[in-house]
């Protein structure tokens, strides 16, 4: 990498409309840091784009002085890849309009949103798209990657819902991709994440959800843990579409409706919601208070945008964390004991394992149509390693790895690539699967350089 002058930094500011940050800045420590607090990296510039010829001026930058880039959107990504020693972050945090047309249902969203920016201006015309569960997530990573929550098994993945992008490319150049324009290039965008270019728009499919949904929790005893994650099982595969039900088992946060004696226990809990009339949603959960003696439950009728908040607090920015995947296209009996096996001892009280529903529409598309591939996971369980300290490092992550190979016998095929971390450099062409041939071909018309490689890296065919 060639080393960096004032007069070059100097040239592109002057030109740059962004904010220019240099290590000796006082908000440099602030502004690299990413949500993950594993990952410590020292970029020797980070732009910070407020326009689309920002974003073109930092790519030539970059290429002109030979930098490795790191593109950053909301910085969640659990492999830290928002982030580079060295070279130039192209941070797009500051990007944050959305504009919503409320007849064509459609949304255009800048790629430094985050899902709590992109649900507040759409939710204002009651009006919504399948995102993620934590509404700090940024909406560029996880659309990149595939997308998924609450509403995915209604509507599908987040990436079902894109209708087209704009690009700026490895070489500068401004694309539009959609189904009729650079049609190869859009096929590649839905889930090869970011490896062929950084968008600057997307634009999504809205549909008509709440403002009020159904929603909410109800938690179980930790000895119930089989027999509920068993009935979990039998539920979901038979549920409908316009419900969901996620289950996760952590020890208990000093919620108020847990009774005391529960708080710091390890338990197993539900998490629900009904994407439709709520009276009719109430009749479609009430066998799922039967599937135990539950400890408590909160459940009631909310703004869609408080459910899509409800979990922040448990994944604030900061800690250090490890996680492992796997997609499943059933819950068996053999992957419910393992699980069992590790939530009891479970390495820190923020760590948890969760299974995330999705199916339904998301199985429905066929598995070519786009870059993500996993047609068949029915279920996303993550293995949530969490704490605050780096002594705690080699004991979470044994921990994490352990569940995850003793689990592994019951996966399907695939990975959520917005799931792997830093150290899954080797399950990365495995959890693209069938699309990694297409999209390598894709990287070598768009990225044949390999600029772009601070990511679930493809390498050009
Ligand atoms: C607490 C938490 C909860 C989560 N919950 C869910 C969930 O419910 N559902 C789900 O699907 N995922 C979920 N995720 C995973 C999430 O989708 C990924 O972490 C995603 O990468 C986050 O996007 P970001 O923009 O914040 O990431 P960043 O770290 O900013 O970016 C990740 C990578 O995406 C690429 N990228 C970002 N922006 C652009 C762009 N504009 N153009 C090109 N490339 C770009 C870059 O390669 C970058 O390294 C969760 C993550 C966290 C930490």
């Amino acid at each position: 990498m060639a080393i960096l002058q004032k007069a070059n930094i100097d040239e592109f500011k002057a030109h740059f409309q962004g904010n220019m940050i240099l290590p000796d800045d006082t908000h440099y420590d602030e502004v690299r840091q990413i949500w993950n607090a594993m990952i410590d990296r020292r970029p020797a510039l980070i732009a910070r784009c407020t326009s689309t010829e920002d974003i073109v001026l930092a790519v030539q930058f970059a290429r002109r002085h030979d930098l490795v880039v790191a593109i950053r959107g909301s910085g969640h990504n659990i492999a830290g890849n928002a982030v580079c020693d060295d070279g130039l972050m192209i941070d797009l945090s500051l990007m944050k309009s959305v504009k919503v047309d409320p007849e064509a249902r459609r949304a255009t969203v800048e790629p430094g949103c985050t899902l709590a920016d992109f649900d507040m201006a759409v939710q204002a015309h009651g009006l919504a798209t399948p995102l993620g569960i934590n509404s700090t997530t940024g909406v560029a990573g996880l659309t990149l990657g595939g997308g998924f929550g609450w509403l995915s098994r209604k509507y599908g993945m987040t990436v079902d819902n894109l209708i087209s992008a704009d690009v700026v490319t490895a070489d500068g150049e401004q694309v539009h991709a959609s189904e009729e324009e650079n049609a190869d290039l859009f096929w590649g965008l839905r889930g090869g994440g970011g490896n062929l270019g950084i968008v600057t728009h997307f634009e999504f499919q809205l549909y008509p959800v709440g403002p009020n949904v159904l929603s909410g929790l109800i938690v179980f005893p930790f000895d119930q843990a089989k027999s509920v994650m068993k009935q979990f099982a039998q539920f979901t595969e038979k549920m409908p579409d316009e419900l969901n039900v996620w289950l996760v088992t952590r020890k208990a946060p000093p919620l108020p409706f847990l009774p005391e004696h529960s708080h710091g226990k390890e338990m197993v809990a539900l998490a629900l919601c009904y994407a439709g009339n709520p009276a009719q949603g109430e009749k479609l959960i009430a066998p799922l208070r039967g599937f135990g003696t539950a400890l408590g439950e909160h459940i009631g009728v909310q703004p869609y945008t408080a459910w899509q908040q409800a979990f922040d607090p448990l994944l604030t920015k900061g800690a250090r964390n490890y996680w492992k995947s796997h997609n499943f296209t059933r819950i068996e009996d053999g992957v419910i004991d393992t699980i069992v096996k590790y939530a009891a001892i479970l390495p820190s009280p923020q760590c948890e394992i969760f299974i995330g529903s999705i199916g339904a529409q998301t199985g429905r598309v066929a598995p070519d149509a786009m870059a993500y591939a996993s047609r068949d996971a029915n279920y996303v369980l993550n293995v949530h390693g969490r704490w605050e300290s780096p002594a705690e490092d080699d004991c979470g992550i044994a921990w994490a790895r352990e569940f995850f190979a003793e689990s592994q016998p019951f996966a399907s095929g695939g990975a959520y690539i917005n799931f792997l971390t830093q150290d899954e450099i080797d399950r990365i062409a495995f959890a693209y699967g069938p699309a990694h041939k297409r999209l390598s071909e894709l990287k070598k018309k768009y990225d044949p350089t390999n600029f772009f490689r601070m990511n679930q890296n493809i390498k050009p065919a």
